[in-house]
């Protein structure tokens, strides 16, 4: 195959090769899926949304992967500390450790140098349909409206876990994951579904300050504070607002407490989109929707369906909370 990536005798070698890229790009855990390891189900799901991106064209494999966001090491406490000192007490609204940093953003810069190597190594392959050496031959997923969560659980980059997020075993559920389409036929991963990396130890179910998770798994999201943080619903029940905390964005409990998630992770590096720990609710609901807009462009924050009023309304929620 791509000659120049090392000689390869088998396509076993190759996927290996990408994978050991991959991994030296900084990612935590590497998969290859063949789209028709999906079910059928999972399948018509993502074959529906991938359509308008014509995903499936040339693209015999796909590359899935988690990019670790960790939890705080010392640094990151000094800056929240620091940030929370800035903030005065009662107006403080809090940003989860996730979405302090374009985690996302991050991914793709990291896919999209990997994809332009690959290309460069693979000069010249244009053969059997694949084209090995073409830009749009290696389309990145991140965030976006196909549904990452099945791809990653058809090959094996992790196991569900009862709060419905995947768990991997290198960083637990302190991941993002991105996927891309690369144009060479590589055998799928296996899942992982033979041995769940959860443990059914119902930390999460427990800790929950809504009761969002189910005691057979999965979650209700219309009692999950995270579903409303992100933009969805028209108004927050009163319930759900008394859990609210000092969040502006980002409900984590559920992720703190889990077994996996307890040793240390430590969170790829990127200054994307950088974001305090805290900012000022009182601020916030005193900005305009372009102010708004401009103070989270690049960040986690600034995603096209998180409209500046629910970022207000949140801002209000924290403000509220006692
Ligand atoms: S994100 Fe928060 S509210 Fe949602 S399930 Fe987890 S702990 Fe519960
Ligand atoms: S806290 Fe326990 S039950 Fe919940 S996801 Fe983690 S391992 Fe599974």
């Amino acid at each position: 195959m791509c000659k120049e990536m090392g000689c390869y005798k088998s396509i076993d070698s190759v996927k290996e090769t990408i994978r050991t890229m991959a991994m030296d790009a900084g990612f935590s855990r590497v998969r290859i899926l063949a789209p028709f390891m999906l079910s059928e189900t999972v399948r018509g799901l993502v074959q529906r949304r991938a359509l308008e991106d014509r995903w499936g064209e040339g693209s015999p494999s796909l590359l899935v992967a988690a990019l670790p966001y960790g939890n705080e090491d010392a640094t990151a406490a000094a800056g929240r500390a620091s940030a929370e000192q800035a903030v005065e007490e009662n107006c403080r609204a809090y940003i989860a450790p996730f979405a302090r940093r374009n985690y996302y953003k991050e991914a793709i810069k990291r896919l999209q140098k990997l994809s332009q190597t690959f290309r460069r190594f693979c000069i010249g392959i244009n053969a059997g349909g694949i084209h090995a050496d073409r830009r749009s031959s290696y389309r990145i997923f991140c965030n976006s409206p196909i549904p990452e969560k099945p791809l990653a659980l058809a090959c094996g980059l992790g196991s569900q876990g009862r709060n419905s997020l995947v768990i991997t075993p290198e960083a637990g559920s302190l991941v993002i994951i991105a996927a891309m389409t690369l144009p060479f036929p590589l055998e799928s991963d296996a899942p992982e579904s033979t041995r769940s990396l959860c443990v059914g130890c119902g930390f999460c179910a427990e800790a929950c300050p809504t009761k969002a998770i189910r005691r057979e798994g999965g979650i209700e999201r219309n009692k999950c504070i995270q579903w409303y943080a992100s933009g969805n619903e028209a108004s927050v029940p009163r319930h759900i607002a008394e859990q609210w905390g000092r969040r502006l964005y980002g409900c984590t409990i559920c992720q703190d407490v889990c077994p996996h998630n307890k040793r240390p992770v430590r969170g790829a590096e990127t200054s994307e989109g950088s974001l305090p720990a805290y900012v000022d609710a009182r601020k916030i609901l005193a900005m305009s929707d372009e102010e708004i807009k401009t103070f989270f462009k690049g960040t986690a924050m600034g995603l096209s369906w998180l409209k500046p009023e629910h970022i207000r309304r949140s801002a209000g929620l924290a403000l509220a909370w006692r």
